[in-house]
């Protein structure tokens, strides 16, 4: 197969990947729909057609938030995020607030309507106050209400570990963008089959961490963790290779759960007994792992599933906020400060303070009641001409020439919202 290079950019893609990482264009070698396909939605498919007329001429495409950011109104409430939400449907940014896809109108952040539960997400990477580079990568995802985090804390020195974790990141990103990728039916799988999807999302990370390890050898070396939550209804579900970690803080008791193992040298000398935690924390080879991708061919990811209640909250980490914080201070935070925006903030801020020795990154998704859920059809669509904007995104939409397109020819006939 030729490289997946994108017509509009010129990013060389992953194969897998139905959308370009870098802009977001439909990738031209995906139409031809193989694979797995949506089991309700057939009139669906990867393209997303947009009434070109009110856009951009040379994009064909609304601008992403990035575009947008480089707009001087805009600057600065883009300033106040440093990832953004990306719709699982076309893979565009969107701010962490949104509802709504602001290209495709794919329903982003809808209460379940069977546990009347609500997902707030922040995510956010620091480079500390120590090295010079950030090697670190967060992501996150949703439709649907299914939201999709990451944290991959790169390894390799320099270039290199940066290379690995974004290579983690958009590998993920291509595994599960697109109804190509199954995205349109992400509510529907067996948690059995969410697990596969997690493995193959991980394992096809570490195959595309090897092949740019065969094709320069200046990556020689070069690996990263990852630690992957994908949180649907109350489940949560994790998949987890290295040691950034996942913890689940109860909203209820405060109680901490570390969800996941470290694959460090360290962890095994503690967990045989050979050394304290205290010793851990301080030892030459904390940071030396058995397990990252990037290392071998076959790779296993560790899988753990938990429950999520209103006020529970999700937070995934690098070893750079868990090298100076302790769990417990992770749970007194969440538990003070609410609001996940805030809590990654102040997260990343402690960590700072105490010397940002490595990078430090951090995913928060806190689980709210939400009574007021709004049925999915309604959330499905929304036009823009209808003042209708996703709610706390009005300033930016209210900045940016934005544009108008077509949103019922974005979705087909079977809008349900028309009827
Ligand atoms: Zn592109
Ligand atoms: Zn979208």
């Amino acid at each position: 197969m030729a490289d997946n290079v994108c017509p509009h950019c010129g990013y060389v893609n992953l194969k897998r990947a139905v959308f370009c990482f870098e802009c977001g264009t439909a990738l031209e070698q995906n139409k031809p729909i193989k694979g797995m396909k949506p089991r309700h939605q057939t009139d669906l498919d990867d393209t997303i057609e947009i009434d070109v007329k009110d856009t951009d001429p040379q994009l064909g495409i609304p601008p992403s938030i990035q575009e947008l950011a480089d707009a001087k109104a805009t600057k600065e409430l883009a300033a106040q995020y440093h990832d953004f939400l990306k719709c699982l449907r076309c893979g565009i940014d969107n701010l962490p607030t949104a509802d709504v896809c602001q290209r495709c109108g794919a329903a982003l952040m809808v209460p379940d309507e069977n546990y009347g539960l609500r997902l707030l997400v922040s995510a956010r990477s620091s480079v500390g106050q120590v090295r010079s580079n950030n090697e670190d990568n967060v992501g996150i995802w949703a439709r649907s209400g299914v939201i999709l985090a990451l944290v991959a804390d790169g390894m390799g020195g320099a270039a290199a570990g940066e290379e690995a974790s974004r290579l983690a990141k958009e590998a993920v990103q291509a595994d599960f963008t697109g109804a190509l990728r199954g995205s349109e039916i992400l509510q529907e799988l067996t948690e059995e089959e969410v697990q596969q999807k997690l493995r193959d999302a991980l394992h096809h990370a570490n195959e595309a961490v090897l092949d740019k390890i065969s094709q320069d050898k200046s990556y020689q070396g070069m690996g990263t963790t990852a630690t992957m939550a994908f949180v649907r209804g109350n489940r949560i579900i994790v998949a987890h290779i290295g040691d950034s970690r996942a913890y689940l803080i109860d909203g209820e008791h405060g109680w901490v759960h570390q969800i996941t193992d470290d694959h460090s040298f360290v962890e095994v000398l503690v967990a045989s007994g050979h050394i304290t935690r205290e010793q851990a924390s301080i030892h030459p080879m904390r940071s030396v792992l058995y397990r990252a991708l990037g290392q071998v061919d076959a790779v296993e990811a560790d899988l753990y599933t938990q429950y999520l209640k209103a006020g529970d909250c999700l937070v995934l980490c690098s070893d750079g906020l868990t090298r100076h914080l302790e769990g417990d201070e992770i749970g007194e935070i969440v538990k003070r400060v609410g609001d996940p925006e805030a809590i990654s903030q102040e997260l990343i801020d402690l960590a700072n303070v105490r010397g940002g020795e490595d990078n430090i990154s951090v995913v928060v998704v806190k689980a709210v009641s939400d009574e007021s859920t709004v049925p999915l059809e309604k959330l499905v669509v929304i036009n823009i001409e209808d003042e209708r904007p996703p709610k706390s995104a009005d300033n930016l939409f209210q900045t940016a020439q934005f544009g108008s397109f077509d949103l019922d020819q974005i979705l087909g006939d079977e809008d349900p919202s028309e009827t």
